[in-house]
């Protein structure tokens, strides 16, 4: 297989997901074109391309015949207002020449039909030609070309005044839908705003400089009032930082050195000096907007469905016309003039536009609404997905709990000294990053650790290494063998909800440590909203029992304990529609495994990437926020396409009636479109109640 480069364009100019169906089918069948993917509310065009066979050129000049705008990938940007783009430049000259008709068959009624066949034509012919362009590429049902049959036709039949209406009513249609998928889009592009444009930099002085072109490791200046440009730890300074616009936390939270802060969060209190850690590129706010916006790939089953239903919609509809046409006056004698007048209207009322629009209009909309809280969906698979689940299962550590467990007690079994349990403990645990771990070496700072060999971490039960030669081990309890009598220290450290490990050297057990970690505040009341959405919490955790069921008592939800992770995935595995809520960092397999997959954790890395959905405040409640979320959208899908498919089945029957006309049907499906959408834009005021 010859290598493939992967392509990007922008495509300006859709607004309607039968423009994503018509490009796709234009650009498949090309030579050495595979992966075609159209993405409407990101206005991108992805596709591999094995090199020297299809010029890039010939894919942006297929592009373009169809009527689109074509460009090499750039950021996402305004659009052009409505009246410099094509559609536009066609509703004000099919609009004027509409108006002169009107004024010429006033003046001279003779030559009333003769006008407004010719303002019909003028405004007709730029869609007849993508029309033609599209039937050229092997696509005969497209929106222009029933539009170009139905004008056409009406001029045939005579009705000359109506055709040159019809024809301006759908670029005035086309319009308005390009106004309102803008709107959608603009949701998205006002994440992009947050960043500054420009960093100050210390370097000898301070130099203002774009901020796009900041360097990891340089150090920024940050005053007191400014958006902080760049992701980066402060090296000087402390002052409360807002984050909101990035995690959605409305509290500005304290900051001092050493700590992480993000671009386009706001600095409220003191000038910081900020080392940066990541490239523009790459900070949280640029992985956001390219998550959210990469997102609309991974469609809803929903969405899927009504994709295949349009196809077959438009090919339906234009028989049945044919049909109204046809069969009364040839069958029942019926006027021939009446029943293609109607079978015209009928071709109208196949645009499918509403329909198509009314999945992907909702799902960007909840998409960019949830961004700006903290709740980050990855497409509509997953939008669909948390609208489904009956069941949660939570991690414990980091999830439902703070995950800064802290050590309350050191406990030697024998000769051994607190000093010496905890050195060689931490000396373990020096290479993990497991939150008992960062406990542990807390509790040792100040203390000489002696190197450690050969670390393992083995997930769920603890981690080894050779400590001057002998084998150290840092232990769940119940993964001990035997601990005699010790046994019952335990299980009283445990009875408190403490977390403990046993420490072990050549197999012989030398003493405990026990940790507490808090449970975070909002959970007792998270789990109360999870119930009252009829959902049933869980907590599944690797800890023991007993440190379990004091958790899970305070909460007031089952729990499942002393698990593995393969016995974590096995429970996942059991439970049906069943979301999975974890620290992303030890239970990738878990999320991977439930219906929908929810990490929890301010940016981190792992957070953003392995889970189909993340939280980035880290409150238990905004997982109830985005089941709240998800399941508003659905309902707006479901009214959305409820909307569309019940104007066209009212004016298909008004149609083959005879008591709604050409025009009536086309403003039917502009209308639809732009009511769905703007239905669709509520939902970028949704605010889940916390
Ligand atoms: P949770 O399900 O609460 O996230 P894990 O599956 O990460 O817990 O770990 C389960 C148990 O395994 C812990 O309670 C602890 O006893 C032990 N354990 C895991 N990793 C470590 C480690 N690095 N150091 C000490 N003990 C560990
Ligand atoms: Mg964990």
């Amino acid at each position: 297989m010859a290598g493939k480069d992967r392509r990007e364009w922008r495509v300006t100019g859709m607004d309607c997901a039968a423009c994503v169906t018509k490009v796709t089918r234009a650009l498949a069948p090309l030579p050495g074109v595979s992966g075609v993917d159209v993405a409407l509310m990101a206005e991108r065009l992805t596709l591999q391309l094995a090199p020297g066979t299809t010029p890039p050129e010939v894919i942006e000049a297929r592009v373009k015949a169809l009527g689109y705008g074509i460009a090499a990938k750039a950021a996402p940007q305004g659009e052009d207002p409505w009246y410099r783009t094509g559609k536009g430049r066609l509703v004000v000259v099919s609009g004027l020449v509409l108006v002169l008709a009107w004024g010429l068959a006033w003046l001279m009624p003779q030559v009333a039909t003769g006008a407004f066949a010719l303002a019909c034509l003028i405004g007709l012919a730029p869609v007849a030609r993508r029309a033609a362009v599209a039937l050229w590429m092997g696509q005969p049902f497209t929106i222009e070309s029933l539009m170009t049959l139905a004008a056409l036709g009406a001029l045939w039949i005579g009705a000359a005044e109506e055709a040159a209406l019809v024809v301006f009513l759908f670029a005035v249609g086309e319009v308005l839908e390009g106004l309102a998928t803008a709107k959608a889009r603009d949701g998205i592009r006002a994440l992009v705003a947050l960043v500054p444009k420009t960093a100050w930099v210390e370097a000898g002085g301070l130099h203002e400089v774009p901020a796009a072109a900041l360097q990891i490791g340089q150090v920024i200046l940050v005053r007191p009032g400014d958006r902080i440009p760049a992701d980066g730890t402060i090296l000087e300074g402390v002052s409360g930082v807002d984050e909101s616009p990035v995690t959605g936390e409305s509290l500005p939270r304290l900051r001092a050195p050493g700590d992480a802060v993000f671009a386009g969060s706001i600095n409220t209190e003191a000038a910081l000096r900020i080392t940066v850690t990541r490239g523009a590129e790459d900070n949280t706010i640029a992985r956001i907007i390219r998550l959210v916006s990469e997102a609309e790939e991974s469609r809803a089953p929903t969405e899927r469905f009504i994709d295949r239903f349009s196809r077959w919609y438009m090919p339906a509809i234009v028989g049945l016309s044919a049909l109204v046409v046809i069969l009364p006056p040839l069958a029942l004698g019926a006027d021939w003039q009446v029943w293609t007048y109607r079978g015209l209207a009928l071709l109208l009322i196949g645009c499918p536009c509403a329909l198509v629009i009314s999945v992907p209009a909702s799902v960007a909309s909840a998409l960019s609404s949830g961004a700006r809280r903290g709740l980050l969906l990855k497409g509509g698979a997953a939008v669909e997905a948390a609208a489904g689940v009956r069941s949660i299962a939570f991690d414990k550590t980091g999830t439902l709990t703070e995950g800064h467990p802290r050590v309350t007690d050191v406990v030697a079994f024998g000769p051994s000294s607190e000093a010496e349990i905890l050195t060689l403990a931490a000396a373990v645990e020096a290479g993990s990053g497991h939150p008992l771990a960062r406990a542990i070496l807390q509790r040792a700072a100040g203390l000489a650790l002696p190197q450690a060999q050969a670390a393992r971490a083995w997930p769920g039960r603890g981690v080894t290494a050779m400590v001057g030669g002998v084998e150290v081990a840092v232990t769940a309890p119940q993964h001990v063998p035997d601990l005699g009598a010790h046994q019952a220290v335990v299980a009283a450290l445990e009875a408190e909800g403490k977390t403990t490990v046993v420490v072990l050297r050549a197999g012989v057990a030398l003493g405990l440590i026990a940790m507490q970690d808090s449970l975070r505040p909002d959970a007792r009341a998270a789990m109360d909203r999870l119930r009252g959405l009829g959902l049933v919490p869980i907590m599944l955790t690797g800890d023991n029992p007993r440190t379990a069921a004091a958790m899970a008592g305070a909460l007031g939800i089952d729990f499942r304990a002393g698990l593995l992770p393969e016995d974590k995935l096995a429970h996942i595995r059991g439970m049906e529609a069943v979301m999975m809520v974890g620290d992303g960092i030890n239970d990738a397999p878990a999320l991977k495994q439930a219906r929908i997959g929810v990490a929890m954790g301010s940016g981190s890395d792992v957070a953003l990437e392995t889970a189909e959905a993340a939280i980035l405040r880290d409150r238990v409640g905004d997982v109830a926020g985005l089941v709240e979320l998800a399941r508003a959208t659905m309902a707006n899908i479901r009214q959305n396409v409820a909307l569309a498919l019940g104007l066209k089945a009212v004016f298909l029957v008004t149609s083959i009636l005879g008591l709604t006309g050409l025009w009536l049907a086309i403003l039917a499906d502009t209308g639809a479109t732009v009511l769905v959408t703007l239905n669709a834009l509520r939902l970028l005021r949704f605010d889940p109640k916390d």
